[in-house]
Parts: C-alpha cells; structure tokens; sequence
C-alpha cells in the first residue's frame, strides 16, 4: 500500500525536519511507499526513509520564470517525486500547466502522483466518469511511474471521506483506463482508513489534514 502526505501550506523548515527525522526513526530503512510533500521551502538534503515529493513545480530546467521552481532546483534535494493537478491548486487556478507538467516530470521520469477528482455539482449530475476521464485525457495513462489519486474535490478537508461504494466503483473505473496504482483521498483519517484500504483496487491513500502531525500519519501507516 502507498501513503501519501500532502502537507500542504503547513510546516516550515524546522518543524519539518522534526516531522522527517520522526518518520526516518519510525521507517528504519527506506521505503518507496511512503511519500511525503513538505513545502517546497522545507526540502532536506538528507537521505530520508521515505519518498520526499514536491507540491508544485515549473516545467523547465531552470530560467526566466519569476517565483517558480526548476528542475536544477528539485535535482539539489534529489526529488524525483511531484505531485500534479492537486484540486487545491486547479481550484486557485495555479495549476494551468498540467499537461506541459505532466510531460516535462515524464521525459524526466519523475514518480507521477497525478489527482483528479470531481465537484459535488458533477457528481450530482451523474457525470462523474465523464469528467473524471476528461481530466485523465490529456495524460499518458501508461506512464510507468504513474500513481493516479481520485480525490473528490467535496471530501478534501471537510471530515468526511467520499462514500466507501463511490468510491469502490469510481477505483473500478479507473482500472479500465489505467494500470497505474490508484490512491484515494479526501479526509481518510484513522476512523476510515481501514475501510478505504480494504476497497478493491485501493492502492493506498493520499492524506492531508490526518497527515499534518507526524504521529498520527505513522497511526495511518501502521494500522
Ligand atoms: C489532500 O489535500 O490531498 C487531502 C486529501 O486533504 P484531506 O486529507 O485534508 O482531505
């Protein structure tokens, strides 16, 4: 199973290293399955146990591109991990560029943690599918280091995960289209993981708020 935390706009540099040398002591060795996203600003240079990813990144080496993020840049702390079209980000409307990310981080091969996922309006429409596909159409779905994260946009932050069965035939879905593993997020927290783990086709689980101190993501991890 992979687990995935997006910590979002939360920790800074100290506070993640303390977050990261608890998680390195817990893991003992290095394990592929775990992935953390810090805030850019809190990268480490040191070996970690787990995965450490980037939120948000530019599609360029390096340049004229005032604020952003290049690869010279990720390369420094060995990232070799990104995160793309996170709802938090489309929804800010910082994330245009997601199939020039999406081909950059792949010709770089990147690990790919790619999110999709609907609005409550899509959803009550009966579109869900339809629009989730949408999003997946401008991807290569058989990109080797492809994780795909369904994550509805009304179960992100709010307390309540997506229902166990939406989410069981949204995963059933996604199998048609791709054979890269598929996580679900969107408020699992250590009352639902065990359920969400068990849904046929679950692959792990991408997790915010529950991941933000670290003990209580090592709860998630353990079970
Ligand atoms: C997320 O931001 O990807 C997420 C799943 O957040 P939360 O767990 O807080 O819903």
């Amino acid at each position: 199973m992979i687990f995935a935390a997006n910590l979002k706009c939360n920790h800074t540099r100290a506070s993640f290293k303390i977050y990261a040398d608890v998680l390195n002591k817990t893991m003992g060795v290095k394990c592929d399955d775990i992935i953390v996203f810090p805030p850019s600003i809190a990268f480490l240079e040191s070996q970690t146990n787990f995965i450490q990813g980037a939120q948000n990144f530019y599609p360029c080496i390096n340049g004229a591109f005032t604020g952003e993020l290049g690869k010279e840049h990720l390369d420094e702390f060995g990232i070799k991990c990104v995160l793309i079209g996170h709802s938090e980000r489309r929804i800010l409307g910082d994330e245009t560029l997601i199939k020039a990310k999406f081909d950059f981080a792949k010709e770089h091969n990147y690990k790919i943690v790619f999110c999709i996922g609907e609005d409550l309006k899509t959803k009550n429409s009966g579109k869900t599918l339809e629009f989730l596909k949408s999003q997946l159409d401008i991807i290569d779905l058989n990109y080797k280091n492809l994780i795909i994260a369904y994550e509805p946009i009304y179960s992100i932050g709010t307390g309540v995960s997506a229902d166990i069965k939406d989410i069981s035939s949204v995963l059933e879905y996604l199998t048609t289209l791709s054979q890269a593993p598929l996580l679900y997020g969107g408020s699992v927290n250590e009352n639902n993981i065990k359920e969400i783990l068990s849904i046929e086709n679950c692959g792990g689980v991408l997790v915010g708020s529950a991941a933000l101190k670290v003990e209580n993501f090592i709860k998630l991890i353990k079970g």
